[in-house]
C-alpha cells in the first residue's frame, strides 16, 4: 500500500467531525497534516495536537485553496489529501409551513453547491497538480484523493435539493477525474457516509432532528456512525494502492429497502 510516513497530507473540513478524525490518523500514520477550515480556534487546537498546521481556508476560494496546497507541498511531498469541508442544510426548519421555499431559493442552491460540490472539485484540481510533481511510489502511485459525499447523493429527504445535488455531484466526478487522473498515478476514491454524530446537525443528541435521524438506524440496537469508523475507511482508501474510481457507502445499511 501506499506508505504516507514522511508525507504531507491536507484535510479540508479538517478542524471538525469526519475531517478532525482524517486528520488525527493520518498524522498517526506519520503524515504531517495541513488542517485547512473556516474555523481558526478548532483549527488551531487540534494542528498542535497532532503536530500539523493550520490553514484558514474557505473552499470557495480558490486563492486560499492554493495557499493551503503550497504549505503543504513545502513541509513535505503532498500525497494525501481529504476534501470534507462541507456544510448540511437544516432539515428541521423545513417543512409543510412554507419555508419549502428557503430550500429552494437560488441563493441557498448556489451556496451548498460552491462548497460542497464546487469546492471539492477546486481542491481536487490544484492537489492534483503538485500531487504529479512527486516522485512515484512502488506502485507507481503519487498521490491519492478521498472526497466525501453523502447517502443523500442516492436519496430523497425533505429540503435536501442543494445538498443531495451538490453530494450527487460529488459521485458523478469520481470516475471520471479518477480516470484523468489515473494516468499521473494520482487515486481518487469518495466515501459516502450516512448518519455519523459530528457538529454538522448543529443540534445534540436530544433534539427531535437527531432523533429521528437514529430512528433510522436498521443497526440493533440503533447508533449513529463515529467520525473514527468514516476515517479508517478514509486512510484504507488513500492507501491501498489498487482502489481507485469507488464510491464507498459507509452507512450502517441504512440503505436497506
Ligand atoms: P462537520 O460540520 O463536523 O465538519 C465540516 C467542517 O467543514 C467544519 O469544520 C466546517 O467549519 C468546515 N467548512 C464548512 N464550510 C467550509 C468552507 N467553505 N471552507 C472550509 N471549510 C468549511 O461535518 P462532518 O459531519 O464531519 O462532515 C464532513 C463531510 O462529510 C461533509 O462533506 C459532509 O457533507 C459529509 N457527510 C457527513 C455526514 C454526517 O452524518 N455527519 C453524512 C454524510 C456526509
Amino acid at each position: 500500500g501506499m506508505e504516507l510516513s514522511g508525507s504531507s497530507a491536507l484535510v479540508t473540513g479538517g478542524a471538525s467531525g469526519i475531517g478532525a478524525a482524517a486528520a488525527r490518523q493520518l498524522a498517526a500514520r506519520g503524515c504531517t497534516v495541513v488542517v485547512a477550515d473556516l474555523q481558526a480556534d478548532r483549527g488551531e487546537a487540534l494542528a498542535e495536537e497532532i503536530k500539523g498546521v493550520f490553514a484558514q481556508v474557505d473552499v470557495t476560494s480558490t486563492e486560499q485553496i492554493t495557499g493551503a496546497v503550497r504549505a503543504a507541498a513545502e513541509i513535505a511531498p503532498l500525497r494525501a489529501v481529504v476534501n470534507s469541508a462541507g456544510i448540511g442544510w437544516a432539515q428541521r426548519t423545513i417543512g409543510r409551513d412554507g419555508q419549502l421555499e428557503s430550500a429552494h431559493s437560488l441563493e441557498a442552491f448556489t451556496k451548498v453547491i460552491a462548497i460542497n460540490l464546487i469546492g471539492t472539485f477546486d481542491v481536487v484540481r490544484q492537489a492534483a497538480t503538485v500531487m504529479s510533481g512527486n516522485e512515484p511510489d512502488a506502485d507507481g502511485c503519487r498521490g491519492a484523493i478521498v472526497n466525501l459525499a453523502s447517502v443523500a447523493a442516492f436519496d430523497g429527504q425533505i429540503g435536501q435539493a442543494s445538498y443531495s445535488a451538490s453530494k450527487g455531484g460529488v459521485v458523478g466526478m469520481t470516475l471520471p477525474v479518477a480516470r484523468d487522473l489515473s494516468a499521473a498515478g494520482i487515486r481518487l476514491n469518495t466515501v459516502a457516509p450516512g448518519l455519523i454524530d459530528t457538529p454538522i446537525y448543529g443540534e445534540g443528541p436530544e433534539s427531535e432532528a437527531f432523533k429521528a435521524k437514529l430512528g433510522e438506524s436498521v443497526l440493533f440496537p440503533k447508533r449513529l456512525g463515529v467520525p473514527d469508523e468514516l476515517a479508517s475507511m478514509v486512510l484504507e482508501c488513500l492507501t491501498n494502492s489498487y482502489m481507485n474510481g469507488e464510491v464507498v457507502r459507509l452507512d450502517g445499511g441504512i440503505r436497506m429497502p
